[in-house]
């Protein structure tokens, strides 16, 4: 891994000195150097995230873009979107939660209000009972009670019809409660999500991952991590497109999600790289599983709707590390993806576990 310590040590740029004004050219310069030296073009997306980097204001980005940089000596588009997506512009995101948030605290609001309405209402019910019985007169004539009656009865109406209003108001609330918590829900699942293939996203994947890992304990189970990726897939964009691509990369991410259960999960974890976590699953058990699945891929025909186009096989190899205990997230990958080389080293088309 002499690309990890080339870069690491290269790492073209030095903190300025305090001095907003000279830094935001200095950070410019920096980021320009390291789109250059990725090849990454200055989309604004690409500049904010480079720029972030080198400024350093985002200790959470700087860690992700050095992982990425660990790996690769340059990141896909994908995974320059996906960083930008979750660190830059985790404000829409926000802004939805913040939105949905306002409109809980108004419906809570209202609630209050009519709960207040509704007590007032029954505490002048009270008074003018109250009142009712005080005007009582000893000896009442019939008249007196006829209107004694029927002022009871229209309190009586009138607290009824408030009790009504007080009914449909708080059932009409708790819809619009309950539709809240779902959008709510929709906002959450899609910032775990990859929108190209709908699988999880990285981020959901470094979550779960760390998750399982802490759960782990190899006297109840065991627990195996998957690294899968394209084969020549920059031929595939190459020869028919980036659009085709992607196409592709769906199928891959079906045909990995149709071919595992439960309590599995598998995510995109870079540009057409997959990551599967396999709980309770032995190494056996996994090479067994990912097999089929590199079968089933490699045995799907591509066809081109439009133009009948046949892509030929498209293939893909994988890379399977068994949880062992004391081992972190980042050792795990690392392994994974040691053997994933492998299997692109050995022709491709393999796994190796
Ligand atoms: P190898 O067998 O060694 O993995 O070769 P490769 O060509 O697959 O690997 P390389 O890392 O050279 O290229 C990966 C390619 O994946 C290049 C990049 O354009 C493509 N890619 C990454 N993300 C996406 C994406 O979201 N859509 C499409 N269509 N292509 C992507
Ligand atoms: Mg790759
Ligand atoms: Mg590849």
């Amino acid at each position: 891994m002499t690309a990890i310590a080339t870069h690491k040590t290269d790492r073209a740029f030095q903190r300025p000195p305090e001095n907003p004004e000279h830094d935001v050219y200095e950070f410019a310069d920096q980021a320009f150097k390291l789109i250059r030296e990725h090849g990454t073009p200055p989309y604004p997306s690409t500049y904010a995230l480079w720029y972030a980097y080198v400024s350093g204001t985002d200790a959470d980005l700087t860690t992700a873009v050095d992982d990425l940089l660990e790996r690769r000596s340059s990141p896909s588009d994908y995974e320059i979107r996906e960083v930008s997506r979750q660190h830059l512009s985790e404000t829409q995101a926000m802004d939805s939660r913040q939105k949905i948030g306002q409109q809980f605290e108004a419906q809570v609001a209202k609630v209050l209000a009519m709960i207040e309405q509704s007590v007032s209402d029954s505490d002048r019910f009270q008074e003018t009972l109250d009142q009712i019985g005080d005007d009582l007169p000893e000896t009442a004539t019939t008249d007196r009670i006829d209107v004694i009656i029927s002022r009871l009865l229209v309190e009586n109406r009138r607290m009824s019809e408030q009790s009504q209003q007080l009914n449909n108001g708080l059932k009409n609330s708790q819809k619009q409660i309950e539709q809240l918590n779902q959008e709510l829900e929709e906002v959450r699942s899609q910032s775990m999500k990859d929108p190209l293939t709908s699988v999880a996203n990285r981020r959901a994947f470094d979550a779960r991952l760390a998750v399982e890992i802490n759960a782990f304990s190899p006297a109840d189970s065991d627990m195996c991590l998957v690294l899968a990726d394209l084969d020549h897939f920059k031929k595939v964009n190459d020869t028919h497109g980036h659009g085709i691509g992607d196409e592709v990369l769906k199928i891959f991410a079906n045909i990995i999600t149709e071919n595992i259960k439960g309590q599995d999960m598998v995510a995109r974890y870079g540009g057409e790289e997959f990551a599967i976590i396999l709980p309770r699953t032995d190494i056996e058990g996994a090479r067994l599983l990912i097999e089929k699945i590199r079968d089933k891929f490699a045995k799907t025909s591509f066809v081109i709707k439009k133009s009948g186009k046949n892509l030929g096989r498209i293939t893909a190899s994988f890379g399977i590390a068994a949880c062992a205990p004391g081992v972190n997230p980042k050792e795990l990958i690392e392994i994974a993806d040691q053997k994933l080389y492998q299997a692109k080293d050995l022709g491709r088309n393999r796994v190796q576990a």
